[in-house]
This record gives C-alpha cells, structure tokens and sequence, in this order.
C-alpha cells in the first residue's frame, strides 16, 4: 500500500489527510480530507495518474476531520464510510468489520469511542505491511481530549483495542501534535524512550508513519498508566484513576 499524507491548516490545526493506494490495482481511498482546498489538488493529481478513488474514511465526525465532505463529494461522489455522526456518511462499520480496498488491502474498523462517541480508528494491512489511522484517538506521544467519554473509555480504546494490535503497527494520526505532547511527557517521565521520542520531534517536523504502536507502548505515558513514575507523578493509582489525571494534568499545560 502507497500512503500520502496531506497536512492541512500547518501551523494552527496541523491536521493530516492520507491518500492510501492499493498499486496492484489503483483503487484509493482518502482519509479525513477536511479541507477541500488542500486536499483536492493532491486528489487531481492522483485521479489523473489513474488513481481510482472508491471512498472518502472518516475517523470522526469533528468539522476538522469531516467538514470537507459536502466539498469534496461535488467533485467526487463517493460512499463515505465513517462514524455515525459524520456529515453524509454512507456506512458505518460495526466494530471489527472488514472491507477491501482493491485486492492487496484489508481494513478493519475499531471502534474507539471516547474524544468522541463516533470514533473509529481504521487498521490497513497489506501483506506483512500494518498501517491504523487513528483520527483524534491515538497521537504520537499522545492522546486526544474526552469531549464525548470517560477515561476508562480512554483506557479501553488505548491499552485494550489498540494496544492489541502487532507491535510492528505503524500509526498514522489525525494531527501532528507530536511536540506538545512529548513536553508533556518529559514532565511525567523522563525515560530513554521518552527522551528518545523527544529528541526526534525536535529534529523532525512530520512525525506520522514513523513510530509504531510497539513504540507507542514505550514512550506515550497515556499507555504505560501502570508505570510506577506515571501513577507517581499523578499521585494515583488504578488504570483509570491514573487516565483522569494525566488528562486533566496535559489539559491544564
Ligand atoms: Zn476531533
């Protein structure tokens, strides 16, 4: 599978689209285009290479994931599979659903529910090749904030669907916020894979692709809630009690 990413608003919402081609048979889908302007020119320079997109993915319905739809159905009009509350979605997958993208990718649905009810994080696999787009769910180093559940759903979403995945997973975020949240980082723990996961941000501008849910494992505090130095900086214990309070403690930086 071919991945583009497509970064939008960079320097306010620094928001990712991805462009995901299956090359044995062209077939493409584009994922959270949520701002038409940014993204329709990379998909007419794909469509005129003979690109054949089947769907836009939507990860949630925030206007900055799902807001370009209406835009970007007037020149394309394609199903659009996504959470139930994302303008114009055609289908919503039940959680652990599959479909194909052409013949060479496999995708199934997780559902995530938590930064929003609708949140579902897509896992791509292409032969030994694993790619999960995980909207506002998982960040590099982070998480997103709990607009619509609870921490424990945060915990499950996380530590129990996610973390279930192949460690050699690569994660593909709806944003690159990975230097916000690595500063949060080093504040609860100060471990080499940390400092690691700090070093990078500081010397790469576009973090997506590049680590893994292994990784993830390793270095996002949202993950390791039952790391001593974690419950010791929150002054908790319990994987939700710990959730809560990292949360709150990243909210209030
Ligand atoms: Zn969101």
């Amino acid at each position: 599978m071919h991945i583009e990413s497509i970064p939008m608003w960079e320097g306010s919402g620094n928001n990712y689209a991805y462009l995901v081609t299956d090359e044995k048979t062209k077939k493409a889908v584009i994922i959270d285009p949520a701002n038409p302007s940014e993204v329709l020119p990379h998909l007419k320079k794909a469509t005129d290479s003979g690109i054949k997109l089947t769907n836009i993915i939507n990860t949630h319905h925030h206007h900055d994931h799902a807001g370009g739809n209406v835009e970007i159905l007037k020149s394309y009009p394609l199903p659009i599979i996504g959470g139930k509350d994302c303008t114009k979605v055609t289908k919503t997958p039940a959680h652990g659903e599959t479909f194909t993208i052409g013949e060479g990718i496999k995708v199934k649905a997780l559902h995530t529910p938590c930064h929003t009810q609708d949140s579902i994080c897509f896992l791509f696999e292409d032969g030994n090749d694993k790619a999960v787009f995980t909207g506002d769910t998982l960040f590099i180093g982070g998480c997103g904030r709990f607009f619509e559940g609870k921490a424990e759903e945060m915990d499950t979403a996380l530590n129990k669907t996610l973390g279930a995945l192949p460690d050699d997973t690569k994660v593909y975020p709806g944003h690159e916020y990975t230097k916000g949240n690595v500063k949060f980082g080093v504040k609860v723990d100060q471990s080499e894979a940390i400092k690691k996961l700090e070093a990078f941000a500081d010397a790469n501008k576009q973090t997506q692709g590049k680590f893994t849910i292994g990784d993830e494992k390793r270095h996002n505090v949202f993950m390791r809630l039952d790391d001593p130095a974690v419950q010791k900086f929150t002054g908790k214990t319990g994987r939700v009690n710990v959730m809560a309070a990292l949360r709150e403690a990243k909210n209030s930086m």
